[in-house]
């Protein structure tokens, strides 16, 4: 039986967050405020099922926080969802864009619904509902809140959000940023979708570059020929482990609710996707051992473990036998608060979510940036600065009386795609917040954990802001 002392998702990030606060300078009142969720949306609407059947559905949005315009945060659909888990990840949206200096508030969206269970039909109507019941509250809007994906969410929806939304609003001329996350041909960016995974990828990559830490934990500076444990293939599980895999780290397990697969030899994402959606489960991947209990992976030896799945996977009962030398929270709130005191004991390093798995939101400001200025990255500058790059390359030739190869000139002429643009933006992002926590924890050595020092970054953001502001009379 657990002893541990049941926190609800919201507390245990509340949790966090006074852990952090006394590290800080800010009066009690702003804390309050910081910590406080400022609008909770909590909606119920009915919707015809294709037997004909009438089912309520349950949903929220929540904002947690307004002291930027918009409010931002995914949307998701889970049969866990409840206002405390939507509460707390509006929270966490708050956190994770000021750490990632993306100027808006946090929020968070959920649908009480079992995607897999329901048909595109039934989907469609309810999302659609959901986005119309927002839009009557004034809860949707590329100035007001701004959702996106999240667990069980995609394109496909974001898709089915802003063709109601521009169809209850018409003439808007913003009205594609009032979500994220939508297929390009719908006003959508390239990079969106593998933006959390590679945002996750490079997090990691910057804290394996730094000697310390890299010493501190027994490993090798940086992150080829570490041996990586995945759990959860979904967008965010597929795309860290394809880019761990891509710079020469090896995925040696895989696991999802139906159970994990192991190969010391390291899986292929994309071959181990293939086998699941041709057979229905990750298991008897050839060439793989099966393990049959999921969890168990999670406990196996290894340099990094990613927990890219759902909230309180990892508490103080399977926290003391991980053996991960460093893990990065891709997923929101995956530790329990007790799991984060036995990690810091035990001397692992805790890579925090708000900060790690930032990358999709950082990529959303960029489409958002996108779909308000009209025109795709790279459409102005790209040719000129290929024209740019050609007559310096003369020049070179000219001068040295050597010439490059067809194939050289057009590495060095390229000018930069939308591609690209997004993928530099989100690396230079990742790298600046990387030295702003570190930084703080450096100035403060008594904060005892990375997740302590990223909320540090976060509420002197915020709390700044705060103060900017002023309170109203
Ligand atoms: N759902 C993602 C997250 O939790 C992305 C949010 C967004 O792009 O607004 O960060």
């Amino acid at each position: 039986m657990s002893t541990e002392k049941e926190y609800s998702f919201f507390q245990s990030v509340e949790r966090s967050f006074d852990k952090a606060s006394s590290y800080t300078k800010w009066e009690t009142g702003i804390l309050e405020q910081i910590k406080a969720c400022n609008s909770v949306y909590s909606m119920k609407f009915p919707v015809k099922m294709d037997d004909g059947r009438i089912e309520v559905i349950e949903a929220y949005r929540v904002q947690h926080s307004q002291h930027k315009s918009p409010c931002k945060g995914g949307i998701r659909f889970s049969m866990a969802v409840n206002q405390d888990e939507v509460m707390a990840l509006a929270a966490l949206m708050t956190y994770k864009c000021a750490i990632v200096n993306v100027p808006f508030g946090g929020a968070k969206g959920g649908i009480k619904i079992s995607p897999r269970t329901l048909s595109p039909y039934e989907l469609e109507k309810i999302t659609r509902r959901y986005t119309s019941e927002l839009v009557k509250k004034n809860f949707i809007g590329p100035g007001i809140d701004v959702p996106a994906p999240d667990y069980g969410t995609g394109e496909r929806e974001m898709a089915w959000i802003v063709d109601t939304y521009q169809s209850l609003k018409p003439g808007e001329i913003d009205a594609a940023g009032c979500v994220t996350g939508k297929p390009i041909s719908l006003g959508g960016v390239r990079g969106r979708k593998e933006a959390t995974g590679l945002g996750v990828f490079y997090g990691v990559r910057e804290v394996c570059l730094i000697p310390e830490v890299m010493a501190k934990a027994g490993l090798t500076v940086g992150i080829e020929n570490k041996n990586i444990v995945v759990q959860g293939l979904g967008n965010v599980g597929y795309y860290t482990a394809k880019f761990f895999r891509e710079h020469g780290a090896k995925v040696i397990a895989i696991a999802e609710y139906e159970g994990a697969i192991y190969c010391k030899d390291g899986l292929n994402e994309e071959d181990v996707f293939q086998h699941r959606k041709a057979t229905g489960s990750i298991l008897n991947f050839p060439g793989a051992t099966n393990i049959e209990k999921s969890s168990d992976a999670l406990e196996m030896e290894c340099d990094i473990l990613i927990p890219a799945a759902l909230e309180n996977v990892i508490d103080g009962n399977n926290a003391p036998r991980i053996k991960a030398k460093i893990i990065g929270e891709a997923a929101n709130g995956p530790l329990t608060p007790e799991a984060d005191d036995i990690f810091a004991k035990k001397g692992v390093l805790v890579i925090p979510d708000m900060y790690l798995n930032a990358g999709g939101v950082t990529v959303s400001y960029f489409e958002w940036l996108k779909n308000l200025s009209h025109v795709r990255y790279g459409r102005l500058e790209k040719r000129f600065t290929e024209n740019a790059n050609m007559q310096i390359l003369k020049q070179i030739e000219d001068l040295t009386g050597k010439q490059v190869t067809t194939a050289e000139k057009l590495i060095i002429a390229h000018g930069p795609d939308e591609i690209d643009l997004v993928h530099s933006g989100l690396e230079e992002t990742m790298i600046t917040a990387t030295k702003e926590i570190m930084e703080i924890w450096k100035e403060n050595p008594s904060i005892p954990d990375m997740r302590t020092a990223a909320y540090v970054c976060a509420i002197n953001k915020v709390g700044t802001s705060y103060a900017e502001l002023g309170i109203f009379p």
